[in-house]
C-alpha cells in the first residue's frame, strides 16, 4: 500500500480512537500489522521478565502456603510446583523468539487462567479462610494478566471472562461460604475484573494512539524531506530549457571557485548568446524562440564531456558553461565544438511544409584563470563577457577568449586589461528565410 493511504489510514484511525467512548481497539489490517511489527520484540522481551517475575512470586506463594498449613497437604504443592510450574515456564521461554501475536496472547491467557483456575480448585471448600484467600488470589491473577502483563484487550477480557465463569463455578459449589459471603467474593471478583478489563483498554488505546501518531509523524517528516528536495530541485531549475538556473548557477560557482583554489586547478568559464535573437522571434513567434532556447540547451549540454563540467540558463538567450579543471586550450575547444553544434543543428524545422527557419548561432565569450584566494570570481565572468561582446562586434558566430586581469604582483597597469584574441572565424551566417 502507498505511504499516502497508509497516511490517511492512520489519520482517520487516530480520529477514531481519539472519540470518546468505547471504540473497537483493532485497526485496518496493514497498520496492525505495522503496529505489531513495531511493538513485537519489546512486548515479547517485556513478557518474557515479568512472566518469570510473576513465577518466582507464585512458587514464593506456594511454598508459604505449603509451610503455613505445616506442610500437610503435599497434593497443592506437587500439583503446582510439577505441572503448572514447568508449563508456565515453558510458555514463559518461548517468549525469548518473539512468537506471532496469536500464539503469544493465547498462551499467556491460557496460562494465566489455567493458574487461576488451579488455585481455586485447590483453595475452594477446604474451610471458609481458604475459600475467601481463592478469591483474593483469582483477583491477583486478573490484576497480572490485565494490568501486569498488559494482554491485548479481547484476550484479556476472554481470560477475564473464562475466570469469572471459573469463580462462579467454585463459589456456586462452596460449602463453607454462607450466601452473604458468597455474593461479596463475587462482587469482589466482579468490580476486580471491570476495573482491570477498563485500565486494560485504556493502556491498550493509548498505545495504539502513540504508535499511530508516531507513524504519522514518520510519514509526514518523510514526505516534507521529499519535497524539499523537490523544492530545491524545481528552484533551481530553468523551467523552460530544464538548465540549472540563475541561483543553481551562483551556488556553482562559487563552489567550483572554491575547489579550485583549494586544489589549484584551472577554471574556465564560457558565456554563450544567441545571435539575433530578437529578430528570431519577431520573425518566427515567440514560441518558436523557446523551441530554439530548448534546442540550444540541449546541444549545450551535448557539447560538454566531463562529469563536472556544468552549464546554466544565465538568463534570457544568454547561457554560461563553467568548466572546472580546464585550462583555456581545452575550454576553447569546448566553446568551439557548442559553437559548430548549435550551427548545424540550433535551429528546429517549422511546421509549414517548405519554410526554413532562420538558421540560429552562438556567439561564444571565454576566460580562464587560477582561482586564488585573492583573486575575485567576478572578474572571470567579467573577462568572458567582455570576450562575448568582441565575438559580437567582430560579427557574432565565433569564439573569442579573454584574459583576465591579475590583482596580485601585477607588475604594470597595461597587463590588467583584458586581452581579447579571437578563437574562431566562421563562415558568414547564412539566412535562409
Ligand atoms: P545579439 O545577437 O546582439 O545577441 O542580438 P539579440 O537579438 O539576440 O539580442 P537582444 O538582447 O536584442 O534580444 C534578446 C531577445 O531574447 C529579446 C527577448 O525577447 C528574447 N528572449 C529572452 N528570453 C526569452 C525567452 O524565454 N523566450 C523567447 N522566445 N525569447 C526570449
Ligand atoms: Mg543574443
Ligand atoms: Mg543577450
Amino acid at each position: 500500500m502507498p505511504s499516502t493511504s497508509i497516511h490517511e489510514l492512520a489519520i482517520q484511525q487516530i480520529e477514531r480512537l481519539s472519540r470518546r467512548g468505547f471504540q473497537r481497539l483493532a485497526l485496518p489490517v496493514p497498520l496492525e500489522n505495522a503496529f505489531e511489527q513495531s511493538t513485537l520484540a519489546r512486548r515479547s522481551e517485556r513478557l518474557w521478565l515479568e512472566g518469570l517475575v510473576a513465577i518466582g512470586l507464585f512458587n514464593a506463594y506456594v511454598l508459604v502456603d505449603h509451610l503455613l498449613q505445616g506442610g500437610r497437604s503435599w497434593l497443592p504443592l506437587q500439583l503446582r510446583l510439577c505441572i503448572v510450574t514447568p508449563l508456565a515456564l515453558l510458555i514463559n521461554l518461548t517468549m525469548r523468539w518473539s512468537p506471532n501475536k496469536i500464539y503469544r496472547e493465547t498462551s499467556i491467557a491460557g496460562a494465566s487462567c489455567l493458574i487461576g483456575v488451579v488455585h481455586l480448585y485447590l483453595e475452594s471448600n477446604k474451610n471458609a479462610a481458604s475459600s475467601a484467600y481463592a478469591q483474593v488470589g483469582l483477583i491477583v491473577a486478573v490484576i497480572f494478566v490485565n494490568v501486569v502483563m498488559r494482554l491485548q484487550f479481547f484476550y484479556a477480557l476472554s481470560a477475564s471472562v473464562v475466570m469469572l465463569a471459573s469463580d462462579l463455578i467454585f463459589i456456586k459449589h462452596d460449602h463453607f461460604l454462607n450466601s452473604s459471603e458468597k455474593l461479596l467474593g463475587i462482587t469482589l471478583a466482579v468490580c476486580a475484573i471491570s476495573m482491570t478489563v477498563i485500565a486494560n483498554y485504556s493502556t491498550g488505546r493509548e498505545e495504539r494512539l502513540g504508535f499511530l501518531m508516531r507513524l504519522r509523524s514518520e510519514i509526514q517528516s518523510k514526505e516534507l524531506s521529499f519535497l524539499n528536495v523537490e523544492l530545491q530541485r524545481i528552484s533551481s531549475i530553468d523551467s523552460l530549457t530544464g538548465l540549472a538556473n540563475r541561483h543553481a548557477y551562483e551556488l556553482q560557482f562559487a563552489k567550483l571557485w572554491s575547489g579550485a583554489v583549494s586544489s589549484g586547478t584551472c577554471l574556465s568559464a564560457i558565456v554563450i548568446d544567441i545571435d539575433h535573437f530578437k529578430l528570431t522571434n519577431d520573425t518566427r513567434g515567440h514560441l518558436y524562440g523557446d523551441r530554439v532556447l530548448v534546442r540550444v540547451a540541449s546541444l549545450l549540454l551535448q557539447g560538454l564531456r566531463c562529469k563536472d563540467d556544468f552549464a546554466a540558463r544565465f538568463g534570457g538567450e544568454e547561457f554560461v558553461v563553467l568548466l572546472p579543471g580546464t585550462t583555456e586550450e581545452g575550454a576553447a575547444i569546448v566553446a568551439e565544438r557548442i559553437r559548430k553544434l548549435v550551427e548545424v543543428a540550433g535551429s528546429p524545422a517549422l511546421p509549414e511544409p517548405g519554410s526554413h527557419p532562420r538558421l540560429s548561432t552562438v556567439s561564444c565569450g571565454g576566460a580562464s584563470c587560477y582561482p586564488s584566494a585573492a583573486s575575485c570570481k567576478e572578474d572571470l565572468l567579467e573577462a568572458a563577457d567582455k570576450a562575448l561582446y568582441q565575438a559580437k562586434a567582430l560579427g557574432r558566430n565565433r569564439v573569442c577568449w579573454g584574459e583576465l586581469a591579475i590583482r596580485q604582483n601585477q607588475p604594470s597597469s597595461s597587463s590588467r586589461r583584458h586581452r581579447i584574441s579571437v578563437m574562431s572565424d566562421p563562415l558568414p551566417l547564412t539566412r535562409i528565410d
